[in-house]
């Protein structure tokens, strides 16, 4: 067998908005792609007309863009191997439940909902297979005549695949080795319906994956049990020179650890589990989603793919390009991966500080000036270069920030209680007078000049600065004292300092 050119594919079926465990399946099947020099394509799975949902597939191409990852072909970008939209390739399946038809792989079935519901009842864990293909009504138990009548008629059908029992299936899988199953479990899987003239799920998947070149099969745990089903059909149309390998990865856990993750783990908890926020056509509900609620793409992109896959070292930042060069699909774990929300969290804070100050500024810049302030660029990226490390999103600042640019109108009674004491306003009509003389108002300048002060009196260093802070920020928290007062400036420190005495006597 030649060496095949890598080629992945990411295909969701437009349901609503994209999971966050199906961008994780797409960025595994991204830095697969890129790291075998190889071609990523975005299919469109909507054979299912009653799950479609208006908007989805504008939806998680948006999602994609934003978080940086790239396909090379597909809905909306175009290649050779199109139309890659499962609703608009109608015909090709057809062709392909004909072979199958013709060379007695599958069969008709005239069964109705109702007749299979009565099976159901009459015989405990029924499964439409070898052992009760034969009692039930389709091209195997009745006559070409019947079949064809009943179809010239009218009759809806279900064509079915024909799995022999006896067999053992192999399903190849990266992370999990060779998985072995018996095809006396699997079912007679419907392949392709009358009523609307579509295939299944099953069969436009496998039609595709091979047309479509597809060499590697990268998805959710949740499609393992699928998997002997189409290599069933692989070896059923002839084509199994060019299966392709399958990795099937490891589930998202709620953060407790037990149980997949849900979007009700995320109301309950308060984080996204959608990239984008997602206006639900139907209901109008509004879900949150990571790039509103202030998460840099970078971040979500290393967050994810370290959910499932670690790479056996210590380091956890990684831009995409080196997680390109270090994931590793083999290494996978065969576990479920702990949705760890924090950590996410983490990950942003860790982004904000390694971003640079004047990034950072740009985006807390609209912020400010929202909230009426007119400053200038340099001071913002003054303010941003003392604060972000106290963060983890940009939309942090302003509450931890407004201070340097708003003066305070009220004091912080606890603090208050607390930090401002009988002599307080006595030091610092003193303190002011001490800052007023100093010419050089950098941060050195002041602090050698108030130091000398403060054990010239004999006061308690303490004392002084927590009121000192008090006066200047309104709260008992904050950075330097100098780092403030040097960005207020002398003028504007002093006029702080005297509203505070003036108000707290
Ligand atoms: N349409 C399936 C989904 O929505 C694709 C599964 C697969 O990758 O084979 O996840």
């Amino acid at each position: 067998m030649t060496e095949r050119k890598v080629r992945v594919r990411f295909a969701p079926s437009p349901t609503g908005a994209l999971h966050i465990g199906g961008v994780r399946t797409a960025l595994y099947n991204y830095l697969f792609a890129r790291q075998h020099g190889g071609e990523l394509i975005f299919r469109i799975e909507d054979t299912d007309s009653h799950r479609f949902v208006p908007g989805a597939e504008e939806y998680i191409i948006e999602s994609f863009r934003w978080l940086g990852i790239k396909f090379d072909e597909g809905v909306g970008f175009g290649g050779s191997h199109g139309p890659y939209r499962q609703s608009e390739r109608r015909d090709i399946y057809k062709e392909y439940v004909t072979r199958l038809l013709d060379a007695g792989k599958a069969y008709i079935a005239f069964d109705t909902p109702e007749e299979l519901e009565a099976k159901r009842n009459e015989i405990q864990n029924f499964q439409y297979d070898s052992h009760t293909r034969l009692q039930m009504r389709n091209s195997l138990t009745l006559s070409k005549e019947d079949v064809d009548r009943l179809i010239a008629d009218g009759a809806q059908y279900t064509v079915r695949f024909k799995i022999e029992p006896g067999m053992e299936v192999r399903v190849d899988d990266m992370i999990r080795g060779e998985v072995v199953v018996k095809s006396d479990i699997l079912d007679d899987k419907v392949l392709y319906k009358s009523a609307d003239e579509l295939p299944t799920y099953h069969l436009a998947n496998i039609v595709d994956d091979h047309l479509m070149e597809i060499t590697h099969v990268i998805r959710g745990e949740e499609w393992l049990p699928s998997a002997p089903l189409h290599v069933l059909l692989y070896q059923a149309f002839g084509w199994t020179d060019t299966m392709p390998k399958f990795a099937h990865l490891p589930l998202l856990l709620k953060p407790e650890g037990k149980g997949k993750l849900s979007k009700r783990d995320g109301d309950r908890l308060g984080f996204p589990v959608f990239p984008l926020e997602w206006h639900d056509p139907k209901t109008g509900e509004v879900s949150s989603g990571y790039r509103e609620s202030g998460y840099f793409p970078e971040a979500v992109v290393n967050f994810l793919a370290l959910l499932g896959w670690n790479p056996g070292t210590d380091q956890e930042l990684f831009t995409l390009d080196q997680l390109v060069e270090a994931f590793d699909i083999t290494k996978c774990s065969l576990h479920g991966a702990k949705f760890d929300y924090q950590k996410g969290i983490w990950f942003n804070h860790e982004y904000i500080l390694q971003k640079s100050d004047d990034e950072i500024a740009g985006l807390f810049a609209p912020i400010v000036a929202n909230n009426g302030i007119d400053e200038s660029m340099e001071r913002v990226t003054q303010v941003v270069h003392m604060m972000k490390d106290r963060v983890s999103f940009v939309k942090e600042l302003w509450p931890l920030c407004s201070f340097f640019f708003v003066a305070p109108t009220e004091y912080d009674e606890k603090t208050v209680k607390k930090r401002w004491k009988e002599y307080s306003a006595r030091q610092m009509t003193e303190l002011a007078e001490v800052l007023e003389g100093i010419e050089d108002f950098s941060i050195e300048g002041q602090e050698t000049v108030v130091m000398k002060w403060v054990e010239d009196k004999g006061y308690k260093l303490g004392d002084v600065m927590n009121a000192f802070r008090l006066a200047l920020v309104g709260i008992g928290k904050g950075p330097g004292m100098f780092d403030i007062t040097a960005f207020l400036g002398k003028e504007e420190t002093l006029r702080r300092l005297h509203a505070a005495i003036d108000l707290l006597k």
